[in-house]
């Protein structure tokens, strides 16, 4: 059935996409004086070895009231998990946003007095301002540069695990994080806090991201890339056996201990998830009524390890930006104004890490 809603006019907001850039942003924009309707496709926790650096204060930037020890995000190198469940549990908690999943935005668009998005229920919602927070695939990038709505697939994609370090009988990397290079391969790797936060020896995790350039093949052929698209991340179950016992027999061959008795341990349990890695450089990030944040608005390599910081700057500027100017339009110039160079060369600096990389990019 279809219906529609108007949200308040003059101090609405509509976020799409409720991970890190989303949560983030919602807050920022609450803290901002608006209502904030967020807007999250899927209702599935993931599970990712992915590491972030968090910088002190986040959650008090965000919000504008001090950090408690109920509500914080710990700084220093965290887990992708345990920052979005910080995150969501501060958007939970606050009265200003209205957090819906599972809801699948299938299109958005703006007229002169607002921006509005369709879901997959037939449902239409307008507010003042619509911000993309959804990611590599976006669908609002379309209504911002149709001509170049799509990320590029960069010819490599990372393998990532996680494992307590209980699990773990080598002894300990002497420093909390390693960058090797080996053959075409390259492997980040760091300790992690353990899932009770603690930082001792034999309590904490280790994490693990893998690049590869050498199963584009396999990716085209599960249909994770498309052309020169990424479609989505591989799960477990869209690998094949052949493709544990080859990453087994690399890790044996080239990674040292802890690492390589790690990686085994998440491939013994098919833990692992692939991401095909794309590039976004963006052109502009706003129109009159919507606007991009995170990696909808640029999606730098993650070698660059700064995706996150660079999310988080893009919530507080738009956060500014609302809050500092009644006039909408102008707000989002100012936005774009203050984050668009910043973007560009952090996709930039990304590219020249795929290119030495990957150097037939997607053609390989
Ligand atoms: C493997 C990996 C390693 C990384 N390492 C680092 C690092 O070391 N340092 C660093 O700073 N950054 C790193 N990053 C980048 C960082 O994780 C991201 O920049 C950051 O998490 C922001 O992501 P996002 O929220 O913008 O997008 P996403 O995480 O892609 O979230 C988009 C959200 O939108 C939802 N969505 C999408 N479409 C719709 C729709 N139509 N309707 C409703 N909801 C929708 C999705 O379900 C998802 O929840 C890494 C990224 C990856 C993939």
């Amino acid at each position: 059935m279809n219906s529609e809603k108007t949200l308040v006019q003059g101090r609405s907001a509509i976020v799409v996409g409720a991970s890190l850039s989303g949560l983030m942003t919602s807050l920022a924009l609450a803290r901002a004086g608006l209502e904030v309707t967020l807007l999250e496709r899927s209702a599935r926790k993931s599970r990712t070895g992915a590491a972030l650096p968090v910088a002190e204060g986040l959650l008090g930037r965000l919000t504008g009231q001090p950090e408690t020890g109920q509500q914080s995000v710990p700084s220093g190198a965290q887990a992708w998990t345990d920052i979005h469940a910080a995150l969501r549990d501060a958007v939970v908690a606050d009265a200003r946003i209205d957090f819906r999943a599972p809801v699948l935005v299938t299109s958005v668009g703006e007229d002169r007095r607002s921006a509005w998005v369709s879901a997959d229920g037939g449902e239409v919602l307008r507010a003042d301002l619509l911000v993309g927070a959804d990611g590599h695939r976006s669908v609002v990038r379309v209504s911002v540069s149709p001509d170049t709505p799509d990320a590029e697939f960069s010819g490599y994609v990372i393998w990532l695990g996680l494992v307590d370090e209980s699990a773990i009988s080598s002894p300990a990397w002497p420093s909390d994080l390693a960058i090797l290079y080996e053959g075409d391969y390259c492997l980040n790797a760091y300790y992690l806090p353990g899932e009770d936060g603690s930082t001792f020896t034999g309590e904490r995790r280790l994490g693990w991201g893998w690049y590869d350039a050498g199963h584009n093949e396999l990716l085209r052929r599960s249909g994770v890339v498309k052309g020169n698209v990424v479609q989505r991340s591989m799960r477990p179950d869209d690998m094949p056996d052949s493709l544990f016992k080859d990453l087994a027999r690399a890790a044996r061959h080239f990674w040292p201990d802890p690492w390589r008795e790690a990686i085994l341990d998440c491939l013994s349990r098919r833990s692992i998830i692939g991401t095909p890695i794309g590039e976004y450089m963006p052109d502009r990030l706003v129109t009159e009524r919507i606007c991009l944040v995170g990696d909808a608005a640029h999606l730098p390599s993650p070698m660059t390890g700064s995706g996150f910081s660079a999310s988080a700057e893009d919530a507080m500027a738009l956060g500014d930006a609302i809050e500092r100017c009644d006039d909408l339009g102008e707000a989002l110039r100012r936005y774009e104004d203050r984050r668009l160079q910043a973007a560009q060369g952090l996709v930039r600096s990304g590219r020249s890490f795929s290119r030495s990389f990957a150097p037939r990019g997607a053609a390989q």
